[in-house]
């Protein structure tokens, strides 16, 4: 890993530098209420933010860094590049121009240099006019650009801008004449403010820095101590490289982004031990009369992937501990047979099984192939959602506490208080990322210790599934099953729906089925078309000689099974809906999916939809309608759709579009996991701090000692250790 190894040389630069011996000492659990240049506002400022300490205030790292050793003079700006530039208020001063009502004011400004001027343009800029008088001196930092009205001119609009202290720079100045870093700002705290305060802490700091990563590990990667690396990112020295600094990549930000995930993964890795240690159920897997049941329910053979995966099932169940496991495999590939598989082998052995899906259709789809495919063996199936009659709800509890109920299969009803098994011996999550983590362990909850199996067709990156269900162990189906004719997608506009309705009637004509999706279900001022309308529409002018029907999350279940029912049986050739046929919803007839408004879908979400159609071996086909003009993340989102269908390039793209924390419609991981690392970005760091992890854990005194000092020195870790610990 060389390089990743700290550069030590010329770089040994002490705390004794920040350390004037007349001022007090400050250590690293002083509150921030009593450091200079905090008054009790701004300390209330940062309490909510969770900066509570000294220790706090120096791990609020800065997200760039600026070369203010080196200004660009204004005669040198180069149009289209970036630059940061010294410069001074002109005569005259800026001034705010407003234009009609609705309109936000803009406030110009010019700048001076000993080269020459600059024009700069703020959106919002009212507020500067107080403060940018003439012959204020101002830092800038922005794209620089040729002035579209003024030939010749060169402006900056809406640059970053941070006020000066007049006259020379003093020495210590933590302003200009270094390599100066930019934080973002707190409430009203500005990267300048956060600057001056977090200098001042670092000048009366005690020097007291423990640093919990084993001694070894700093070693065998040649990492700098917390010390120095706190002291460098929050003031790198003069000569360090820009651009490591900017990419993360210095030594010292290496070494913090390491320890982040470290910590992390180490939490992951002493929550599995422990669950090592838990007694499971042990479940006969080789035996002749499991085989038999498992030949009796295969409806097909199964790919290559779902046998792999399935063996790897078994193989925990065979195990003396608790499986927890993440079936990971895009959308059609295959995943309900090998829960089937599953839950016959626990079955077999004595138990009772749970499978949880997040909405009705899902779960009563679930029941309804369940019952098909689990038929040959007499088990008894039950399904628990929670519109049922009562009495229905009543004797369905009963079975499932008596133990007649081999398998239960439900939405959210399933972890109601009301819900006791017998013998719970395994418990299945479809579509966990639809469910949050304290649902996923209520759910396994109700069974003493039973296997667990979480199964998601959002094909998580490996790295990503490592940070975020690093408890769990992985299996991908990676293989649809054969016969399978990619599906051609197409971005159609509205002036061609006529067209469209063409292609589905000539498409039903040869005996196949079609969706219309819509966004919303009833009209609504955003003038997007509404399903319950269309559907009219549709059923009586468009399709008059077809059988058209409409889906949506208000109607009752009933209604709702009745329209599944009569769809999957091709009684009803269209199906009008919203996306509560996002997930899991099996028609293998339905060949056309037409999505409109498909600008307003997220992209994650059209994959799902996708995946409703393509599922038979006839050629499907998806048309996406949205208008041929709309630019940036929209139109980048259409373009994935018609380019590829493979799901992990679709999520990898989405996860650069949106983050991991509405990634996964949840902020309670990635994002609140981390406070500067960041998966994507810092992968190849987050595999070998999950290695030394893992490692280090084999050897509890030691993982324990490391996380009583981590416990000791942190409050915010205890919370993540926590947070990792639930997952
Ligand atoms: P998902 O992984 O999205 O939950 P499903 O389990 O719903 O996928 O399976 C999608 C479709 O593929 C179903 O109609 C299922 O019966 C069919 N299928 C699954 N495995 C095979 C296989 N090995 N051979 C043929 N068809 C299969
Ligand atoms: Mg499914």
């Amino acid at each position: 890993m060389c390089c990743w190894h700290f550069r030590s040389t010329g770089n040994k630069r002490s705390l004794s530098r920040y350390h004037p011996s007349t001022s007090m000492a400050i250590a690293l659990s002083s509150p921030v209420k009593f450091l200079r240049g905090v008054g009790p506002q701004r300390a209330a400022t940062l309490e909510e933010r969770g900066i509570v300490t000294a220790g706090d205030l120096l791990a609020y790292l800065p997200f760039r860094y600026e070369d203010r050793i080196r200004f660009t003079k204004i005669a040198e700006l180069i149009p289209g590049e970036t630059h940061t530039v010294l410069a001074e208020v002109a005569p005259g001063g800026g001034s705010t121009i407003r234009f009609a009502r609705g309109r936000a004011p803009i406030f110009h400004v010019t700048v001076r240099d000993g080269s020459g001027s600059l024009h700069a343009r703020f959106f919002h800029g009212a507020y500067l006019e107080k403060q940018l008088k003439e012959g204020r001196r101002i830092v800038l930092y922005g794209k620089a650009e040729a002035d579209p009205h003024r030939p010749g001119r060169i402006e900056m609009v809406n640059p970053q801008i941070e006020m000066i202290g007049s006259g020379e720079a003093p020495s210590d100045s933590t302003e200009v004449g270094r390599i100066v870093p930019i934080y973002e700002a707190i409430g009203g705290i500005s990267s300048r403010m956060l600057r001056r305060i977090i200098y001042s802490v670092l000048n009366q700091f005690d020097g007291n820095l423990p640093d919990p990563l084993p001694e070894e590990i700093r070693e065998r990667y040649r990492f700098p101590t917390r010390r120095e690396s706190m002291l460098y990112v929050h003031f790198p020295p003069k000569n360090e490289n820009l651009e490591l600094l900017n990419t993360f990549r210095s030594p010292a930000q290496i070494r913090l982004v390491f320890e982040e995930f470290f910590y992390y993964q180490l939490a992951l890795a002493l929550r599995r031990e422990s669950d090592h240690r838990q007694r499971g159920i042990t479940m006969r897997v080789r035996e002749d009369r499991v085989r038999e049941a498992l030949k009796r329910i295969l409806p097909f053979k199964p790919t290559a992937a779902q046998k792999r995966v399935l063996a790897e099932i078994a193989g925990d169940l065979e195990k003396p501990y608790p499986m927890h496991r993440l079936l990971e495999g895009d959308v059609g590939s295959g995943k309900t047979i090998v829960a089937l598989e599953a839950a016959t082998i626990v079955i077999e052995n004595g138990y009772q099984v749970a499978l949880m899906a997040p909405t009705e259709i899902l779960a009563s789809q679930h029941f309804l192939s369940a019952r098909r495919i689990l038929g040959p063996t007499g088990y008894h199936a039950d399904l628990l959602v929670s519109g049922q009659k009562r009495a229905e709800r009543e004797s369905v509890l009963a079975r499932v506490e008596s133990g007649e109920t081999q398998l239960l299969v439900g939405t959210h009803a399933l972890i109601e208080e009301a819900v006791k098994f017998r013998r719970l011996g395994l418990a299945i999550v479809d579509e966990q990322h639809r469910f949050g983590v304290l649902q996923r362990k209520r759910l396994i909850e109700k069974g003493a210790s039973p296997h667990v199996l979480v199964m998601t067709a959002t094909p998580i990156p490996r790295t990503l599934a490592l940070t975020l269900y690093g408890d769990l162990d992985l299996s991908v189906i990676d293989e649809m099953p054969p016969g399978r004719t990619p599906i051609e997608t197409r971005w159609t506009s509205e002036a061609q729906l006529a067209g469209v309705w063409e292609f589905v009637r000539r498409e039903i004509a040869r005996g196949r089925q079609a969706f219309v999706l819509y966004p919303v279900i009833e009209e609504s001022k955003q003038e997007l078309k509404a399903a319950t309308a269309e559907y009219e529409r549709l059923a009586k002018t468009v399709f008059p000689k077809l059988r058209v029907g409409l889906l949506h999350g208000r109607l009752k279940n009933e209604e709702k099974d009745a329209v599944m029912d009569r769809f999957r049986r091709n009684e009803l050739q269209i199906l009008v809906a919203t996306t509560v046929v996002e997930v899991g919803v099996d028609v293998p007839n339905a060949t056309v999916m037409v999505i409109e408004h498909a600008d307003r879908f997220g992209l994650a979400q059209l994959h799902q939809l996708r995946g409703r159609i393509g599922r038979g071996s006839e050629k499907s086909y998806c048309i996406l309608v949205a208008p041929r003009n709309i630019k940036g993340d929209a139109e980048d989102r259409i373009k994935a759709m018609v380019t590829t269908s493979n799901g992990f390039e679709i999520a990898e793209h989405d996860l650069k579009q949106r983050g991991p924390g509405e990634f996964f419609g949840t902020r309670q991981h990635g994002d609140a996991a981390f406070s500067f690392a960041q998966p994507l970005r810092d992968h190849e760091l987050l595999e070998i701090a999950r290695r030394e992890a893992f490692a280090l854990a084999e050897n509890q005194d030691k993982a324990q000692e490391i996380v009583a000092r981590l416990e000791s020195m942190s409050p915010a870790w205890q919370k993540r250790y926590h947070l990792a610990s639930i997952g």
